[in-house]
């Protein structure tokens, strides 16, 4: 069975159910609120409203009952609070659609974060890597540049006792010669022209030898 629309059930009262102040000294004065049903003054009595859960009429409309000020003011509290509670109902979905975005973004910014730190850290171990190499590339060169200044000094020396025992040999066996790699000194001696001796290069056997 479907709920009646319209408040059948009268509740008689002594006074105005709205403004408690109106005493009813007779029926006529009694107004029934199809709302509610409860007696109401006149004065509190002067509202339409449609029902609810009224079917639609042949222009598309909801039946219209007289309401009382009490159960009009209901309606209005009722409309007050459901277009409230849709607001608040819309930003807390908001709000949390704001946290959820947070959240992703927490956690992308600490995944970002994990792979600066893991990059950094082998970017620094191929520094250390790197810098330890070089380190020994200079160990390895500047050894490599003190053997080479001994053995420079070597080189020069044995050139020197090379000198020294061409010149002795040539005067051996020639006692006589007066080339332009000597010259005539005191007594019976020769001054050997070592400048021109040392510029020779004894690798190059043509050239850098004596005989040449
Ligand atoms: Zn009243
Ligand atoms: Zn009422």
């Amino acid at each position: 069975m479907q709920e009646p629309i319209k408040q059948d059930k009268h509740t008689v009262t002594e006074e105005c159910n709205s403004c408690k102040v109106v005493a009813f000294e007779n029926e006529k004065e009694r107004n029934h609120c199809e709302f509610c049903g409860v007696s109401n003054c006149a004065k509190c009595f002067t509202q339409r409203r449609e029902f609810p859960k009224s079917k639609l009429d042949s222009k598309g409309e909801k039946l219209l009952g007289n309401i009382c000020i009490l159960c009009h003011k209901k309606f209005l509290i009722r409309a007050v609070l459901i277009s409230t509670n849709a607001a608040l109902a819309k930003k807390r979905s908001l709000i949390t659609k704001q946290i959820e975005l947070k959240q992703d973004i927490a956690v992308k910014l600490r995944e970002t974060s994990k792979e600066l730190r893991e990059s950094k850290e082998s970017f620094n171990e191929l520094a250390t890597k790197l810098q330890s190499e070089v380190d020994l590339l200079k160990k390895t060169n500047d050894r490599k540049q003190k053997q080479s200044f001994e053995l420079e000094k070597k080189v020069k020396f044995l050139r020197v006792r090379q000198n020294d025992l061409e010149t002795l040999l040539h005067k051996e066996l020639n006692p006589q010669d007066n080339s332009e790699l000597y010259m005539a000194g005191g007594d019976d001696s020769y001054n050997f022209n070592r400048s021109r001796l040392l510029n020779f290069s004894p690798a190059d056997v043509e050239s850098g030898s004596f005989k040449g």
